[in-house]
This record gives C-alpha cells, sequence and structure tokens, in this order.
C-alpha cells in the first residue's frame, strides 16, 4: 500500500472547526483598525532572498537559520516571507508611497514561513496580523499602537491575560555605544558565556541578553545597562510615549533586556506577553524602525510597527474559553423535499426565501433520502426549523414548517407568506 500523503511537520491544516474562530480574530482586528483609520496591504508571498537578508540583517536567526530559500527555475533566489515589514517596505518604495514626507498607516495579514522548532504556539507556517506606520517620528503614533492592541484585548476579553513589555533601544548611535561596551565587558567573560552567546557576541551581541541560559543571565547582572546610553531625544521620545500610556491607564513594565530579534528596530520595542500558553508567551511584538528604509536605499522614513501572532492568540481564547459561541451556531432552516417535483419547488422556494431574507442561513437537503432520514439530517444539523415539503404540500402550495428544538406542532405555511412567517419566528428567539 502506498504511504498516505501528510502534511509538512509545522504546517497546519486549520479544519472547518477552528476558522470560526479565525475568521473572529481577523474580523474584530479589521474593524477596529478600519476604525483608526488604517488601511489594508496585500503582499506577495515569495519575495527576493536579498529583500530579507537586507531588510532583516545577516547575524539574526530569521536570516541565519530560518527562512525557507530556494532557486526557481530561472536560477533566482526566492525566499517565502518569514515576516511581513520588509516586503511593506519594499512595496512602498516601489510605488514611492512614503515618497515627500506621506504618511501611510497600513496593515496586513498573511502566512508567514520559518524553519523553526515546531512545537506549541511555534509553526514553520504561521500567521500574523501587521500593522506598519510610515512618517510619523513621534512618540504619540507609538502610543496609538499599543492602545490599539490594548482595545483588542479588552474586546476580545484578554485584557487580564496579557501583560506589555516596553522598552527603548536609543538612536542606532547610542545602540552602538551600547552595544560596544556589552562586547567589551562580556569578551572579558567569554568563557563564561554559553555557546550560543558566545556566537551572537560577533554577529548580533544585543541578542544575548534575552538568553534563556541561566549562567548568561548571572554574567548579565552587571553587564552595563541599555539605558545609562540612551541618547537625550530618545530619552524624550520614551517619556512621550510612557506619559501617553499612563493618560489611558495602560500599564507597562520597563524590560531592558527587552531588544527583538530584528536588526531594524530603534527606539521603542514592546512586547504583549502571556503567561497561559507555556514559553510561547509573546502573543505581539513590534517597535520603531526609522533606519529600515534607508537599508533599502530610500530616503531617511520614520517608521514603527508591530505583528501578532494569529496562531497563539487562536490558542489563548481557546485556553480560556473566550470563543463566542454564537460562532458555531448553526444554520435556521433546513429544508427536506421528497420527490423529483417537491425537490425542484424546493430548490425554487429556497431562492425566493434567500432573495427575501438576505441573512437567512438555510441548508437545503442534498442527496434526496426517506422522510426519515432526511428529518434526522434536519435535527442533527442543529437547525431551529425543518420546512417539510412532499406530494401533498406541492399541491396546495404549502410546506410544513416543524420546529426543532421545542414541541410545538407543525404547522402549514403558503409558500407566498413563508418569508414573513420565518422572519417573525426566528425573531422571537
Ligand atoms: P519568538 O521570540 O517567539 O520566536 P519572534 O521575536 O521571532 O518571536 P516576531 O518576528 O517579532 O517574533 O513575530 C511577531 C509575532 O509573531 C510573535 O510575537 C509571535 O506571536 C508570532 N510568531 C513568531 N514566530 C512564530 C512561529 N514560528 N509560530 C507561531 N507564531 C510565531
Ligand atoms: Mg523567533
Amino acid at each position: 500500500m502506498s504511504k498516505t500523503l501528510q502534511a509538512i511537520r509545522g504546517m497546519n491544516d486549520i479544519l472547518p472547526e477552528q476558522t470560526p474562530t479565525w475568521r473572529y480574530l481577523e474580523n474584530t482586528l479589521a474593524a477596529l483598525l478600519d476604525g483608526y483609520g488604517y488601511k489594508e496591504i496585500r503582499l506577495p508571498i515569495l519575495e527576493f532572498t536579498e529583500l530579507f537578508a537586507r531588510g532583516i540583517g545577516e547575524g539574526t536567526d530569521v536570516v541565519d537559520k530560518e527562512m525557507y530559500t530556494f532557486l526557481d527555475r530561472n536560477e533566482e533566489s526566492l525566499t517565502l516571507r518569514p515576516e511581513g515589514t520588509a516586503g511593506c517596505v519594499r512595496a512602498m518604495l516601489e510605488h514611492g508611497l512614503t515618497g515627500g514626507g506621506q504618511v501611510q498607516k497600513l496593515w496586513y495579514a498573511g502566512p508567514m514561513f520559518r524553519y523553526e522548532k515546531p512545537q506549541k504556539g511555534r509553526y514553520r507556517q504561521f500567521h500574523q496580523m501587521g500593522v506598519e506606520v510610515f512618517n510619523l517620528p513621534g512618540p504619540d503614533i507609538d502610543a496609538e499602537l499599543i492602545v490599539l492592541t490594548w482595545r483588542l484585548w479588552k474586546k476580545l476579553g484578554l485584557a487580564d491575560a496579557v501583560t506589555l513589555q516596553l522598552n527603548s533601544l536609543g538612536s542606532s548611535e547610542a545602540r552602538a555605544r551600547y552595544r560596544d561596551a556589552l562586547v567589551a565587558y562580556l569578551q572579558e567573560r567569554y568563557d563564561l558565556l554559553d555557546e550560543d552567546s558566545q556566537r551572537r557576541l560577533t554577529t548580533n551581541p544585543l541578542r544575548i541578553l534575552d538568553s534563556k541560559n541561566g549562567g548568561t543571565q548571572a554574567l548579565l547582572v552587571d553587564a552595563p545597562t541599555l539605558h545609562d546610553y540612551l541618547d537625550e531625544e530618545s530619552v524624550a521620545h520614551f517619556e512621550g510615549l510612557k506619559a501617553r500610556l499612563d493618560a489611558v491607564g495602560i500599564r507597562y513594565e520597563i524590560n531592558q533586556k527587552l531588544v527583538r530579534g530584528l536588526d531594524y528596530y530603534s527606539r521603542t520595542v514592546f512586547e504583549w506577553v502571556t503567561d497561559k500558553l507555556g514559553s510561547q508567551g509573546t502573543v505581539c511584538a513590534g517597535g520603531r524602525y526609522d533606519g529600515l528604509v534607508t537599508q533599502f536605499g530610500g530616503k531617511p522614513t520614520p517608521g514603527v510597527g508591530y505583528a501578532m501572532g494569529v496562531e497563539r492568540l487562536v490558542l489563548l481564547l481557546e485556553t480560556l474559553g473566550l470563543v463566542p459561541d454564537e460562532l458555531n451556531s448553526p444554520a435556521d432552516v433546513y429544508i427536506c423535499a421528497f420527490g423529483e417535483a417537491a425537490e425542484l419547488a424546493a430548490l425554487g422556494l429556497s431562492e425566493q426565501l434567500r432573495d427575501a431574507l438576505p441573512d437567512l442561513r438555510l441548508v437545503v437537503n442534498a442527496g434526496a433520502g426517506s422522510f426519515k432520514s432526511q428529518f434526522k439530517k434536519a435535527d442533527k444539523s442543529g437547525a431551529r426549523y425543518a420546512l417539510i415539503l412532499g406530494d401533498d404540500e406541492l399541491a396546495k402550495r404549502v410546506v410544513g414548517c416543524k420546529p426543532l428544538r421545542d414541541d410545538s406542532e407543525q404547522q402549514s405555511i403558503a409558500w407566498d407568506a413563508l418569508a414573513e412567517h420565518l422572519a417573525a419566528c426566528l425573531k422571537q428567539a
């Protein structure tokens, strides 16, 4: 027997029982972003590899270890996008959308790909919903992005399940000065570092700050601290952000070791974290990347954004029992028809009902069957009413309307009164 085909490890099917939760999350966020004046952008899933190598940076885990990269038939190196920001910046430059200081407030959603070790909350194909804003340099917009996510948590009932971690990385010059000081300090203690951190000391030293290694963390206690190196403007920016968060009552924890994995951040960085999902606890992460556009050869363009992990948020909603019941509500009406003439009439009738009641959720029995079997299917569907159409009903131009969720009697309703009758019945519940 041939081996049954399976999906690639870490690439999940999202089954019909799960998609309502996904849509609930996506629709809630999309409506919210719309309400704040953000516009959707849709970007390709494949880009030239160089885009990510340049945009995310060599020395990051994503570029060094996690990308799905291959040569196409034309021998060009392409990569399945591991994140959305680089492609978004590419699109801005390609279409001239950020030139002349034009403000852009954008959002996107879709699959991302990283070759990681699959586990709960960490997959190889995963989904993000992200936001990017261009040409607004001040802390007001950093605050707006955080306020927006906070409103999402409140809408979803997650406000008590997540906490905000906040940091400022300073200007790229300040960050470079700090990096030098940190490297000098750690270089003297090189032999005490874990192997990963030894490697990072040359490739991406700031990343050592969030090492999970106990020995390395112990070394870091006396290491130089980032905020001693912040430039004045970045300090003012950070104060401006905190004042705004205080003004709306968003609590945060300042975490000087929060540096984010990607190279292009400057000043504000933040993460929303939960302790309800084990070690994959970051559900939303972002920050300011004022240097990124120039890295792509564009004019200096302030940028700030974040991405949230859809799988992790879905898991969180499920774990906390916050998926609204009505997401899985069944159809309103199920039509059973017996015999060919009745089937034809039922089809015509169902289309008239859909015209008259656009929100009606109506299932027409398919595959014929005896009275008993169709009625069983109607009941099992969870519908609130069964409509019954046989030869007798056909002759009288009526249908039997049987409530399925209580004991009330079946009624005989004339075809042209049916829409009104159903509308009244469904309104009652
Ligand atoms: P982590 O530290 O968890 O690897 P990251 O810093 O690599 O996260 P980002 O690149 O900032 O993550 O992506 C933003 C968000 O996307 C994360 O906070 C997380 O919610 C989600 N995410 C990232 N990688 C994965 C993955 N492999 N599977 C599922 N969700 C992910
Ligand atoms: Mg990662």
